[in-house]
């Protein structure tokens, strides 16, 4: 089985400052890191470290094949994302001695993806095959209707949160995975709790608390976090949901497949970084916990 990922792909430029820039002010970085990021890069190398056949589906620019070249190291099927003539997906952070940040975030190639490379892509998806999507790519909803036609299992982790576009997506969904702040605006804007949406299973990640599971033919189910020392929460939502499709993957229960999940995750947060640092399943299965 494939998991296809139409994902984001960013460049996360990190810049230490003194202090947060104000308006006007030139201000010099004492360092700059820069890390693979974007929530679809995350997602892919989480499930590709989880053991899955990961295609991703996604576009950068000259400026990011160091970015593809590191996606491929890690294990992820790098043939269908496309280099187009304009920047890289990046994120500029600008981090103070207090560890404060301001982002600004340009989506470039990300949203310059193709129906064709969309097409070409998921012509070798066989039914039974995965798809997920997140918010911060195009083509959503074009992806989303191919995959249903095609018979693949659609998964969509609605983060960034935009209800127009989880709306858009919501009839073809088999999956919907959100944070529980997520969930709460989709209820504001749809007037329906998540349990009440048509699709068939709902995921709800809890932070600290873990996970809540809600299968539209079944009990309600919520699985605890690990009890971990936090010190850097990014990325722990991107590689749970890497850990939960490549749990499915697998044929895992949805219990197990959202415990190992949980597992992942809580490594995530006791680490700095996001996709570099991204566990392994051996190391997933091995940590012990407090
Ligand atoms: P969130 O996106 O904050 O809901 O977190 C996603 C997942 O990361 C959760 O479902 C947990 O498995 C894990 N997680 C997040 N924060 C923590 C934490 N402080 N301690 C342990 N696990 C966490």
């Amino acid at each position: 089985m494939t998991i296809w990922n139409l994902g984001s792909i960013n460049a996360d430029m990190v810049y230490a400052l003194p202090h947060l820039p104000t308006a006007g002010e030139t201000l010099a970085a004492s360092n700059l890191e820069r890390f693979l990021g974007g929530k679809g890069a995350n997602m892919s190398v989480a499930a590709a470290r989880a053991g899955s056949r990961v295609a991703h589906i996604g576009g950068i620019g000259p400026d990011g094949r160091w970015a593809l070249d590191r996606m491929t190291e890690y294990g992820v099927d790098t043939r269908f994302i496309a280099e187009v003539d304009m920047p890289t997906g990046h994120a500029i952070i600008a981090v103070d001695k207090q560890g404060e940040n301001q982002i600004i975030l340009y989506p470039g190639a990300n949203h310059a993806i193709e129906q064709d490379q969309l097409g070409q892509a998921l012509s070798q998806a066989v039914p039974g095959d995965l798809l997920v999507m997140q918010n911060e790519t195009n083509a959503q909803v074009e992806a989303a209707r191919m995959g249903c036609d095609l018979g693949l299992t659609v998964c969509y982790a609605a983060a960034p949160f935009q209800a127009d576009a989880v709306q858009a997506v919501l009839p073809y969904l088999d999956f919907l995975i959100l944070n529980e702040v997520e969930a709460e605006q989709l209820r504001e804007s749809t007037g329906q709790s998540v349990a009440e949406l048509p699709v068939k299973h709902v995921l709800v990640t809890l932070g600290s608390k873990g996970a809540r599971y809600l299968p539209k033919d079944g009990e309600a189910l919520e699985i605890s976090a690990h009890k971990v020392k936090a010190v850097d929460t990014t990325g722990a939502g991107d590689t749970f949901t890497g850990y939960v499709l490549a749990g499915m993957d697998r044929g895992l229960p949805m219990p197990q497949a959202i415990a190992q999940a949980n597992r992942a995750a809580a490594l995530m947060v006791t680490r700095h970084g996001t996709a570099d640092v991204i566990p392994d399943l051996k190391e997933v299965l091995e940590a012990r916990f407090g």
